[in-house]
């Protein structure tokens, strides 16, 4: 059951569209998961449309009108380029599939291929063109990130199974956002494993005196 969501800031600002390209696409792909925001998005698209019609703003003014112009904030531009083995939205690891929310759907062609890192790890980079990069990380069952904290900030979107850090424990569907000021230590336990997606801004920043050892983590972004 999903208990993290974004706040209603965040909601109101990516139906503003004011939020980070990044940011909104997590909170896309978050949306496309939870009813529950779905539903706030649809009071929140209302009222910034009542109050936009104070401004005069008229629907003459904009091509295609309010409706289509709400439904273009609250869904990223869709790609118009057919990636059959893609278009269904689904990445494969290690004969598992997982189903994609619609937001990440035009990202599986630009998924890299799975890195095994240490552990019982996996990582494949997306590349987000402007936006930068994210990973998709797996964790198997018993998979750890060692204790880490964050130069920037970390946005999580679970997209399959849960995990726990030290700090909470996540389920399918849970949208976070770990700043420098948090330290944790992902790890999973549930026999499924769990499939993250996550956006950095920066690298990871090891809690660790041993940070020298932990080499092949810095480029895990989680
Ligand atoms: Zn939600």
């Amino acid at each position: 059951m999903i208990k993290l969501h974004p706040t209603q800031a965040q909601l109101v600002e990516f139906a503003e569209g004011t939020l980070s390209p990044a940011m909104s696409l997590v909170v896309a792909a978050h949306c496309d998961m939870c009813q529950h925001c779905q539903e706030k998005l649809e009071v929140i698209n209302t009222q910034l449309a009542e109050s936009s019609l104070v401004y005069d703003v008229s629907e003459q003014e904009l091509p295609g009108g309010y409706s289509e112009m709400l439904s273009r904030i609250t869904s990223l531009p869709a790609s118009h380029i057919d990636v059959p083995a893609q278009q269904h939205g689904i990445i494969e690891l290690d004969g598992k599939t997982f189903k994609l929310p619609r937001a990440l759907h035009r990202y599986v062609s630009k998924t890299g291929n799975w890195s095994h890192l240490v552990g019982k790890l996996w990582q494949a980079p997306v590349d987000l063109g402007d936006m930068g990069r994210a990973n998709f990380i797996y964790m198997e069952k018993g998979g750890r990130v060692p204790e880490h904290t964050h130069k920037g900030n970390e946005i999580t979107l679970v997209l399959d199974g849960e995990f726990s850090d030290g700090i909470s424990h996540y389920d399918t569907g849970d949208f976070m956002i770990m700043t420098e000021d948090h330290v944790h230590a992902p790890e999973s336990n549930a026999s499924e494993g769990c499939l993250v997606f996550s956006i950095v801004d920066q690298p990871l920043h090891f809690t660790s005196g041993l940070a020298r050892l932990l080499n092949p983590f810095s480029q895990l972004f989680f």
